[in-house]
């Protein structure tokens, strides 16, 4: 938008009779805009609306899909039981405070709220800061020229101040500096008169209204983007639950925010970051040449989603969701034409250059093995022999290539093992019938690694990717709400694609809540440090 309403109010017949031909061509192009702007957001409905990709979240509707995917052959991973298991037993919580920790005043406000839904009531009053910091410094913010005529402010044009707000930073940590700087600046937004008879008021940025989110992306908050960034890093890369980073930013830094506002700034932060993950992620992971993906379990307030992994070499996407067929379309698409290292999901099948954990199958196979069932005994006996032959084949090839294909030279062994897999379909014994059925399922994505040796064996760089954030669930539960899910998402996928470009995602996270708080677009994400 263009003009506000306090533009508006001041534009009548009169106003608009009294500029010259120009001025008033300047003015009804704005006008036009706005006019435009406006009539799209009269008609916008769910069917029409411009929803990024990403603001359809991925478990909206298709419960009955989901019942039938969820049987799959792959097991619940180890992990998750033992953290359904130890949750019980931690204390702290991703999305609000912990009930330990007496230090925040509002705690009797916060159990009145635990009864009801997570989140600000709407109506509620808003939390700040409520430490007395001594005001740093001081910026004046006066509009550059006038919003109806365009004419240019002169130095010395008429200036009046009509609001101010209060922004608390930290400074950017510099090379030969150590130690963080916390400033308070007063930030005063002024109007000027135009010769026109104008008043054009200089504002604080907020960005458009955008779907699904709640959460304001405006600079009418209190922690400025680095201080933000910083509350980022203490939630998601340190594991601080709510109420810890309430302590830390008390005791080290003299900064009292309550809890509601440290949710708001992940939140915040994690709405700043959407497009970079929608328009770069997004796009590395499908254009890559080798992706590898997992999922894990994940709660949403008692929901149970999973947290999906999809891992390329410069970047890693994150996405809590459910485990359906739909969320692997939305992130691969229709076109992913690349290498798909994943488990044995049957979604991931629509792909055709597939490959499989072979560490899995080994271990699958490796507990047969010691089975006391004869049957199971011996079935895990036989694949972990092919395997482990089949393995070192492909190292030996690695080293050195071989003249004849490996899938040709092991022609007989693998012929040999279909039909031994093939007698296991119907066996007694479940966890026999199962891996035998995965091998025959599964058989082209296993032994593809035979005709292409220098493709990984393992998925270890997914589990790898999902090993810190498997952590995070199980001091904190998981989310709470379905902002907080995307928000935490959101912002793992940029601090683990910018880690793995050896560059620090701070000062970058920072830059782009900055830029998108005024409204602006978000910066790209850096290059690979050398
Ligand atoms: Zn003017």
């Amino acid at each position: 938008m263009h003009l506000s309403d306090h533009d508006l109010k001041q534009l009548d017949e009169e106003v608009v009779r009294s500029l010259s031909a120009d001025k008033l061509i300047n003015l009804s192009v704005k006008l036009l805009a706005d006019l435009k702007e406006s009539r799209d957001r009269l008609n916008q409905d769910p069917d029409n609306s411009s929803r990024p990709p990403s603001s359809r979240l991925p478990w909206e509707g298709g419960t009955s899909e989901e019942q039938s995917e969820s049987q799959d052959q792959e097991s619940e991973p180890e992990e998750i039981r033992k953290a359904n298991d130890e949750e019980a037993e931690e204390s702290g919580d991703l999305e609000q405070a912990s009930e330990e920790d007496g230090l925040a005043p509002e705690k009797s406000a916060l159990e009145e709220k635990k009864k009801g839904k997570p989140g600000k009531r709407e109506g509620a009053p808003g939390y700040g800061r409520t430490l007395e910091l001594p005001v740093t410094g001081e910026r004046i913010h006066r509009p550059s020229e006038c919003v109806i005529c365009g004419e240019s402010f002169s130095e010395d044009a008429l200036f009046r101040a009509y609001t101010a707000r209060y922004e608390v930073e930290i400074e950017k940590p510099c090379s030969g500096l150590a130690g963080i700087a916390v400033t308070q600046t007063k930030h005063v937004y002024g109007e000027c008169l135009c010769r026109c008879g104008h008043w054009t008021r200089e504002q604080p940025g907020r960005s458009a209204a955008e779907a699904g989110w709640t959460v304001e992306l405006s600079e009418w908050h209190v922690a400025g983007p680095m201080l933000t960034a910083l509350i980022t890093s203490l939630c998601l890369r340190m594991r601080l639950s709510r109420a810890r980073i309430q302590e830390f930013l008390h005791d080290w830094l003299g900064l009292y925010l309550s809890v509601a506002t440290i949710n708001q700034c992940i939140h915040e932060a994690g709405r700043a970051v959407e497009p970079v993950v929608e328009n770069e992620i997004l796009e590395a992971v499908r254009q890559a040449e080798l992706v590898y993906a997992d999922e894990t379990g994940w709660k949403e307030h008692g929901l149970a989603l999973w947290l999906w992994v999809f891992s390329c070499a410069t970047a890693t996407l994150f996405i809590v969701g459910r485990r359906t067929r739909k969320l692997v379309q939305h992130v691969l698409g229709d076109v992913f034409d690349g290498w798909l290292m994943s488990d044995g999901f049957w979604a991931y099948r629509d792909y055709d250059w597939r490959l499989r954990c072979l560490a899995h199958l080994i271990r699958k196979a490796r507990g047969l093995e010691q089975s006391l069932d004869p049957q199971a005994h011996q079935f895990g006996t036989r694949a972990l022999r092919v395997l482990e032959t089949l393995i070192e084949a492909v190292y030996q090839a690695r080293a050195g290539p071989p003249k004849v294909a490996l899938s040709k030279q092991h022609a007989i062994r693998l012929g040999k093992f279909w039909a031994f897999c093939e007698r296991h379909w119907d066996v007694e014994h479940k966890k026999t019938r199962e891996l035998a059925r995965e091998f025959l399922n599964d058989w082209d994505a296993i032994w593809a690694v035979l005709d292409y040796p220098w493709l990984p064996l393992t998925n270890n760089e997914a589990e790898r990717a999902l090993r810190h954030w498997v952590i995070s669930r199980r001091i904190s539960f998981g989310t709470r709400t379905a902002q907080g899910s995307r928000a935490f998402a959101l912002l793992a996928s940029v601090i683990e694609t910018c880690r793995k470009r050896n560059v620090s995602p701070w000062p970058y996270i920072a830059e782009v809540i900055s830029q998108r708080r005024k409204g602006h677009c978000a910066p790209a994400l850096p290059h690979p440090a050398v």
